[in-house]
């Protein structure tokens, strides 16, 4: 069976549940249909996204649809989930993007749209809502064209009678369809909007010639382009990103749902159109090999996402690539060095699961009984091992200290968040090295404060949070020498160890550590020592006790003595001289700039600006992005940023919104600094 791999992606509240309930209604997946409403939604399986409406966890949910299976991807729409977004782009072949008709492009569905550009995912929209009061056809695909810059070009003209929404015509098939609840009656087009669907015909049919050459030449032959022609052709542009085909319709009244999965099948790229995967070879990182997208090819595939269900356990969520994977396999983690044994294969429809002997490449299955695999591990088989880029984890900017109300509940606490930290990479789990609190870091408030619904609801651990607090962190601003000798006489052996060390900053986050020492001055079994001294005091640096950002150390001289010296003294040494380095190497406290964009309509946007400048923001860009509407473009201290969600409904009426994305760490403004410090120390 031919498949499709695709996501849905939206703005909050656009409708993607709804959309996703209808398709997998109509695929005949759910016998019943779960209103959004209600908080019954398919999709929504997990608890808090239920009460939040939003969805959090992407999981992926198989149905059929003219004979071809369609795995939808679920896709967030709010940005604190970036690496949800990023996981589910990685292994899906098409998107649908779905826009309301009154709101337009907003700014969320900007920043997921600028993702799947980046992951160059071929994409088809659909404009939900048309039902509603305000609703325009013609503004949320000018809104496509000129906000996501994308080639939207609409594939059908709503049929508006009496203000109301209630059918399409197809410019493809150029028939008109009525809508009435899961019906639809195909009907002759109607003949007052014959000269605008005319019209937009034409523009379809150049819009497409303009990269097919056949078509051109018939086109300006004036001959008759069928409908078969027009679906091939789209499919080919379609493929290569030349064109977003727009769809009308009204999810929560099932109008358009029908035509929006012939799209699917008809437009967007199967695992086979997409061609081979290429990965690297484990020992020669130069060296690359390719997979094709066959049954018969040695297996590969990536682990995307993890969820434990309570009745199955652990489900690693797999995207194959390639070959065929049997129930009971062994299998290679060429990440990990591991062998994983697949216990059973799964095909999630919905709320049911279906049990399956094999999937094979194009596929996208749970697996049961992989014990070690995380997120982004590539899986393949053992006598053909690669590995696949992996997903990029990005880096926590917001962190929150978590209590449990005893020592008992403590333990139970970091069981439960280890498994929620498996479950997602981007959230981040340490201890305080001197309070012993535990420590949760996050992409953002609302991405920590669904870790704590979870805990509380899902794990029923009962446990107190402070308020989120910014992650900064320390780094050296110039480069340094340090020359720094561990002396120590108490009585019996006493400790020695001698090193100097070149510090650099660098802009990864992690320590690059060699030698330059000849003659053996410090014997190389020190070195890992040394080493794990610069590692201890990289988590906690010496301004604010704030993790050191990365440095690159090189041990250029140092000494040692054959009785005192050991692991201990030059490890003692190696966190001691990098303190030293730290404090004469001009350390600086680094915070997180945001990317701010924000969506409002032109008489807000005075007092907006005026808040963004009172906080420490800088305003990158203005234009205009839909009639009396503007988006501004903004960098701002993620510190000036806690609960900004609440003034700006204020200043705007509820009627302004924004997406907010972690954007580059810099030095903070030294008077803000050294309130920082003394908050730090003061605790
Ligand atoms: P999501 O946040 O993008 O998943 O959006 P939902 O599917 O949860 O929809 C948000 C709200 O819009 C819900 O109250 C839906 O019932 C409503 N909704 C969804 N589709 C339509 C539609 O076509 N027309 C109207 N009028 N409301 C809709």
């Amino acid at each position: 069976m031919d498949i499709r791999n695709i996501g849905i992606a939206a703005h909050i509240d656009a409708g993607k549940t709804t959309v996703t309930e209808r398709v997998l209604f109509l695929a005949g997946v759910t016998h019943r249909m779960g209103e959004v409403h209600d908080g019954q939604a398919t999709m929504d399986f997990m608890k808090q996204e239920q009460e939040r409406g939003i969805t959090i966890a992407a999981a992926a949910i198989s149905c059929v649809w003219r004979n071809i299976a369609i795995n939808i991807i679920d896709t967030p729409g709010h940005v604190d989930f970036t690496l949800e977004v990023e996981r589910s782009l990685r292994v899906l072949d098409g998107m649908v993007g779905v826009f309301c008709a009154v709101g337009g492009v907003e700014p969320q569905s900007e920043t997921v749209w600028s993702q799947a550009d980046l992951h160059r995912v071929p994409r088809i929209a659909f404009i939900n809502k048309m039902d509603r009061p305000g609703a325009d056809f013609d503004a949320a695909v000018n809104d496509m064209r000129t906000v996501l810059d994308a080639n939207a070009i609409p594939y059908q003209v709503p049929i508006i009678r009496d203000e109301l929404f209630c059918g399409v015509v197809d410019l493809v098939q150029m028939c008109a369809f009525l809508y009435e609840g899961f019906e639809r009656t195909e009907v002759p087009i109607p003949p007052q909007m014959q000269p605008a669907v005319t019209a937009a015909r034409q523009t379809l049919v150049e819009a497409l010639a303009e990269f097919d050459d056949a078509l051109m030449e018939r086109y300006l032959n004036g001959e008759e382009i069928t409908a078969d022609e027009l679906r091939a052709s789209t499919r080919r542009a379609v493929g290569r990103m030349l064109v977003v085909p727009v769809l009308a319709g009204a999810a929560y009244r099932n109008s358009g749902v029908h035509l929006l999965l012939d799209a699917v099948v008809d437009y967007l790229p199967s695992p086979k159109d997409v061609g081979a995967v290429v990965g690297t070879d484990l020992d020669r990182p130069d060296k690359t090999h390719s997979r094709n997208p066959t049954p018969g090819d040695p297996f590969a595939a990536l682990a995307f996402k993890i969820i434990h269900d309570p009745f199955v356990g652990q489900q690693t969520f797999v995207r194959v690539y390639s070959g065929t994977l049997k129930r009971g396999d062994t299998i290679w983690n060429s990440t990990r060095g591991i062998k994983e044994r697949v216990g059973r294969i799964l095909r999630i429809k919905a709320n049911e699961r279906a049990e399956l002997e094999q999937a094979e490449a194009g596929h996208i299955v749970a697996l049961i009984g992989l014990k070690k695999t995380i997120t982004g591990d590539t899986l393949c088989d053992p006598a053909n091992p690669l590995l696949l880029e992996s997903i990029i984890v990005p880096r926590s900017v917001v962190s929150q200290r978590i209590f449990a109300p005893s020592q008992k509940e403590q333990e139970r606490l970091m069981a439960a968040l280890k498994r929620l930290a498996l479950e997602d990479p981007s959230f981040t789990l340490t201890l305080d090295s001197e309070t012993r609190d535990i420590v949760l870091g996050g992409m953002g408030e609302l991405h920590l404060e669904v870790i704590v619904d979870r805990l509380r609801s899902e794990f029923h651990v009962p446990c107190e949070v402070e308020t989120p607090q910014v992650a900064y962190r320390e780094a050296l601003q110039h480069a340094v020498q340090v020359n720094y000798k561990h002396v120590k006489q108490t009585g019996g052996h006493g400790q020695y160890a001698h090193v100097v060390i070149a510090f650099e900053p660098n802009p990864e986050q992690e320590l690059r550590f060699s030698s330059s020492i000849r003659g053996g001055a410090v014997p190389s079994e020190y070195f890992p020592a040394i080493q794990k001294g610069i590692q201890h005091t990289m988590l906690a640096g010496v301004l604010a006790g704030y993790p050191v950002m990365g440095v690159t150390a090189t041990l250029v001289d140092g000494g040692f003595h054959t009785v005192d010296s050991s692991d201990m003294a030059f490890r003692t040494a190696g966190a001691q001289c990098f303190k030293q380095a730290l404090r004469e190497g001009d350390t600086r406290l680094l915070e997180p700039m945001m990317k701010v964009d924000i969506g409002t309509p032109d008489e807000y946007i005075g007092e907006i600006v005026g808040y963004l400048g009172a906080h420490r923001g800088k305003v990158v860009s203005m234009r205009r992005f839909r009639k009396g509407a503007q988006k501004i473009n903004a960098l701002v201290p993620l510190a000036e940023m806690f609960g900004f969600a609440t003034p700006l409904r204020t200043m705007s009426s509820g009627r302004a919104n924004f997406a907010m994305e972690f954007s580059a760490y810099e030095p903070v403004p030294a008077a803000v600094q050294q309130q920082i410090i003394e908050q730090r120390r003061r605790r």
